[in-house]
C-alpha cells in the first residue's frame, strides 16, 4: 500500500493546487493522504471539499507542518488528524500567521530604508493564495527593475546576512506539540536528519520531543537511504516513539521525491498510519 503523511500545495509552497495533489494522490493509488502545508489548513479543506465532489478513493487526514524553537534552531513537527475546527488549532495558526506577518512587514521595512518602497504590498501581490515570503520580494523587485533577476535580488538584498534576511519568531517545540495534542492530533518530528545534527544533538531533539508529548518520528521522508532508515528506527525504539512516512512532496523535480511512498514492513515501530488505515475511524474523511 501506498501512502504519503506529509506533502504540500499551493496553500503554502507546495506547486500543485489541493484539488490538482489529490488528483495526483488517487491516481497513484495512495490509499492514505495528509495534506501538511506550512502553518496552515486551508489546502486540506479545500481538497476534501474536491473529494466530497468527486467521490474519490483516497482517504484524506487534516494535517499540518509548524515550523517551532528548539535549541536556537527551527525545527518542524507535523501534526496528523488535527480536528480542522478546533480553538487550539485556531490559536497555533493565529500564532502562526502573525509571526510570518512580523517578519515580512520587518523586511518590508528593510528594504524601504534602501529606497525600495511598496514591497510587502508588492510581495502580497506577486504570492496571490500561497503563503508569501522572501521568494516574492524577489520577484516583486525583479518586476519592478530593482533588479535584472531574483538570484540579484538574493546575493545583494534577500540572501543570508543581507538586510532581508529576517528571522522568523516561531513558538517553542512544546507550544507547537501541545496545539497538536489539544487538537487531537498526533504529532510528528518531520524528517530529522534534514537538520544536519551530529547523532548527539538529535538524540537531544528526539528526547525533548518526546517529553513534549510528541508521537512519532519521521523515519521516512522523501529520499533516503536504507541506513538511515534504519538509525531513525533505532533512534524511535530509545524514545518509545511511533514511526511516519511521508514524501515532503512540494513540486515535480527530476531530483526530488514522488508523492506517496510504499509502506515500510511492520517493523520494529509501530506505524502512525495503523489509526487510519483499518476501520473507518471518527475525525477522518470527516465521517464523525
Ligand atoms: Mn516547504
Ligand atoms: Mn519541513
Ligand atoms: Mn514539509
Amino acid at each position: 500500500m501506498r501512502i504519503d503523511l506529509h506533502c504540500h500545495t499551493t496553500a503554502s509552497d507546495g506547486a500543485l493546487a489541493p484539488a490538482a495533489l489529490l488528483d495526483r494522490a488517487e491516481a497513484s493509488g495512495i490509499g492514505l493522504l495528509a495534506i501538511t502545508d506550512h502553518d496552515c489548513i486551508d489546502g486540506y479543506l479545500a481538497a476534501d471539499a474536491h473529494r466530497r465532489d468527486r467521490q474519490l478513493a483516497v482517504r484524506l487526514l487534516p494535517g499540518v507542518e509548524f515550523s517551532c524553537r528548539w535549541s536556537g534552531m527551527t525545527v518542524h513537527v507535523v501534526g496528523l488528524g488535527v480536528d480542522p475546527a478546533h480553538p487550539a488549532l485556531a490559536e497555533g495558526l493565529a500564532t502562526l500567521a502573525l509571526a510570518r506577518r512580523r517578519r515580512l512587514g520587518k523586511i518590508a521595512s528593510r528594504l524601504a530604508a534602501r529606497g525600495f518602497d511598496g514591497a510587502l504590498d508588492g510581495a502580497l501581490e506577486e504570492a496571490g493564495d500561497s503563503q508569501p515570503g522572501r521568494p516574492h520580494f524577489a520577484a516583486w523587485m525583479v518586476r519592478r527593475g530593482h533588479v535584472r533577476d531574483e538570484q540579484e535580488a538574493f546575493d545583494r538584498y534577500l540572501g543570508q546576512g543581507r538586510p532581508g534576511d529576517v528571522k522568523c519568531f516561531w513558538p517553542e517545540l512544546e507550544t507547537a506539540v501541545g496545539w497538536i495534542v489539544a487538537a487531537g492530533g498526533v504529532p510528528v518530528l518531520a524528517h530529522p536528519l534534514k537538520y544536519r545534527l551530529t547523532r548527539a544533538r538529535l538524540r537531544r531533539l528526539t528526547a525533548a520531543f518526546a517529553a513534549a508529548g510528541g508521537t512519532a518520528l519521521e523515519i521516512l521522508s522523501g529520499r533516503q537511504t536504507r541506513d538511515q532508515q534504519a538509525a531513525l528506527v533505532r533512534l524511535g525504539e530509545e524514545f518509545r516513539l511511533e514511526a511516519s512516512v511521508g514524501s515532503d512532496f512540494h513540486r515535480d523535480h527530476p531530483y526530488g521525491p514522488r508523492l506517496g511512498v510504499e509502506l515500510p514492513p511492520p517493523g520494529a515501530l509501530r506505524g502512525v498510519w495503523e489509526r487510519w488505515c483499518g476501520e473507518r475511524q471518527p475525525g477522518v474523511d470527516g465521517q464523525t
